[in-house]
C-alpha cells in the first residue's frame, strides 16, 4: 500500500508514564503503517526536560509558532512527590502553562460522543464545546487577610503618577479582600479565538458572565465580545447560519441543562474550570473528550484531557499490560493530521484523520472498548479488552 505523503512536518510533544506507552503504540499500529509521517520531535518527558533545563518545552513552543500545528502528550506537571521521584534539579513549572504563555491562545474541550456511552445528561444528544479564557481574573488574585477594623480601597496608579481610588469597605471588625485583574488584549485574544472557532466548526457560539452585578469588570468582557461580533464577525456568522448568543452565567447554566448540545460554550476563567469538569463528568469520561489550544497567533496544539494516568503505569512496569483508553490521545493525532492536511492542502491526510476517527467510533459502537468505558456503557454486545486489542479492532474497521 502506498502511504499517504506530508509536506510540513506536525511538531510532536512526547510525553510521560502510560501516556507515552499509549503515544508510541498509537505511532507504531495506527499511523505509521498508513501515512508517511513527518514530525519534529520533542521530547517533554520529565527526564528530558530536566537534562534540558525546561529548554525542550520552550523550543517546542517556538517550533510550533513555526509549523503551525503541534500534538502533544500529557505530562507530569511535577510536584514535591516528583522531584524526589525524578530527582529533579527544580521543579519545573506545568509544561502547559509554559506552552500557553508563549502560544497564547484559548483551550476547547469537547467530548467524543458515541452510541452506548449515554450523557447523565438525557437531552444532550450533540458535544458541548467549552472554551476556557486561560488568564486573569482569580487566578492572578491578591488577598489580604484583614485582621481588624480599618479601611480597603482599591488603588489605580497612572504611568503620569494620577490616583483613581474607590473604597472597597470600611471594616469593623476582621474580614478578606481580593484584588483582581485582566487585560483588555487577553479578553479581546479570547473573543477573537471564540469567534475563528464557531466559524471554523458552524457551531453557535454562546458567551455568559455576570455583569448585572459586576458593571465594570464582567460588562467589559460583554463589551468587547458584542463590538466584535458587530464590526467583524456578524455578516460571517449569517452566511455560515450560526448565532452569536449572550446572556447571563446562571441564565446560561440553566439553559445548557435543556438544550441538546452542539454549540461552543465561551467561560470565563473560573467558570470555564468549574463547568468544563461538570461537562465532561457528565458527557462520560475524561479519556473521551478532545482539547485543543487555538493561538491568536494562527497555531493549532491538539492534546488528550487526562493526565499520564500514573496508576495504570505503575501497574504496567510490575508486568500488565496496558489497557488504558487511548481514544483521547488517538484523537489529539487525528486532529493535528487533519489540521496538517487542510493547511497544506493534503485531502488525502484529512480524510485519514477522519477515517481514523470513524473506525475508533464504530469500534467502540460495535461494543469493543477499554474497561474505563465498558464499566458506563449500556451496549448489550459489549466486550472488554486491553489497549492492543482495541487497536487490532479499530485496524481491521479502517
Ligand atoms: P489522570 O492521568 O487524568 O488519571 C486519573 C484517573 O482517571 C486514572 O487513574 C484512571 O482511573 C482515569 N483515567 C484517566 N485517563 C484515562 C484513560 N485514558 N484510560 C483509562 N482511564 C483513565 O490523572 P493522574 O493520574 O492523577 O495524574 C497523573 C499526572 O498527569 C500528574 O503528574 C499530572 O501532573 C499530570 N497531568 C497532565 C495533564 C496534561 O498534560 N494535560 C493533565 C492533567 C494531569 P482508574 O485508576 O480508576 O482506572
Ligand atoms: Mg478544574
Amino acid at each position: 500500500m502506498n502511504k499517504i505523503p506530508m509536506t510540513t512536518p506536525i511538531v510532536e510533544m512526547d510525553g510521560d508514564e502510560m501516556t507515552r506507552i499509549l503515544w508510541k503504540m498509537i505511532k507504531d499500529e495506527l499511523i505509521l503503517p498508513y501515512v508517511d509521517l513527518k514530525t519534529e520531535y520533542y521530547d517533554l518527558g520529565l527526564e528530558h526536560r530536566n537534562e534540558t533545563n525546561d529548554q525542550v518545552t520552550k523550543d517546542s513552543a517556538e517550533a510550533t509558532l513555526k509549523y503551525g500545528v503541534a500534538v502533544k502528550c500529557a505530562t507530569i506537571t511535577p510536584n514535591a512527590a516528583r522531584v524526589k521521584e525524578y530527582n529533579l534539579s527544580e521543579m519545573w513549572k506545568s509544561p502547559n502553562g509554559t506552552i500557553r504563555a508563549i502560544l497564547d491562545g484559548t483551550v476547547f474541550r469537547a467530548p467524543i460522543i458515541v452510541k452506548g456511552i449515554n450523557p447523565c445528561v438525557r437531552n444532550w444528544k450533540k458535544p458541548i464545546t467549552l472554551a476556557r479564557h486561560a488568564y486573569g481574573d482569580v487566578y492572578k488574585n491578591t488577598e489580604i487577610k484583614v485582621p481588624g477594623a480599618g479601611k480597603a480601597e482599591l488603588v489605580f496608579t497612572a504611568a503620569d503618577g494620577t490616583e483613581t481610588r474607590e473604597l472597597i469597605h470600611e471594616f469593623k471588625g476582621p474580614g478578606i479582600i481580593q484584588g483582581i485583574h485582566n487585560t483588555i488584549a487577553s479578553i479581546t485574544s479570547f473573543a477573537y479565538a471564540c469567534f475563528n472557532y464557531a466559524l471554523e466548526t458552524k457551531q453557535d457560539l454562546w458567551f455568559a458572565t455576570k455583569d448585572t452585578i459586576s458593571k465594570k469588570y464582567d460588562h467589559t468582557f460583554k463589551d468587547i465580545f458584542e463590538d466584535l461580533y458587530e464590526s467583524e464577525y456578524k455578516d460571517k456568522f449569517e452566511k455560515a447560519g450560526i448565532k452569536y448568543f449572550y446572556t447571563l452565567i446562571d441564565d446560561a447554566v440553566a439553559r445548557v441543562m435543556k438544550e441538546e448540545g452542539g454549540f461552543i460554550w465561551a467561560c470565563k476563567n473560573y467558570d470555564g474550570d468549574v463547568m468544563s469538569d461538570m461537562v465532561s463528568s457528565a458527557f462520560g469520561s475524561l479519556s473521551m473528550m478532545t482539547s485543543v489550544l487555538v493561538s491568536p497567533k494562527g497555531v493549532f496544539e491538539y492534546e488528550a484531557a487526562h493526565g499520564t494516568i500514573q496508576k495504570h503505569y505503575y501497574r504496567y512496569l510490575e508486568g500488565e499490560e496496558p489497557k488504558s483508553n487511548p481514544v483521547a490521545t488517538i484523537f489529539a493525532w487525528t486532529g493535528a493530521l487533519k489540521k496538517r492536511g487542510e493547511l497544506d492542502g493534503n485531502a488525502a491526510l484529512t480524510e485519514f484523520g477522519e477515517k481514523l476517527e470513524k473506525a475508533v467510533i464504530k469500534t467502540i459502537e460495535s461494543g469493543v472498548m477499554t474497561a474505563d468505558l465498558s464499566r458506563i456503557s449500556d451496549n448489550p454486545n459489549c466486550k472488554t479488552v486491553n489497549t492492543h486489542d482495541f487497536f487490532e479492532a479499530i485496524k481491521s474497521n479502517m
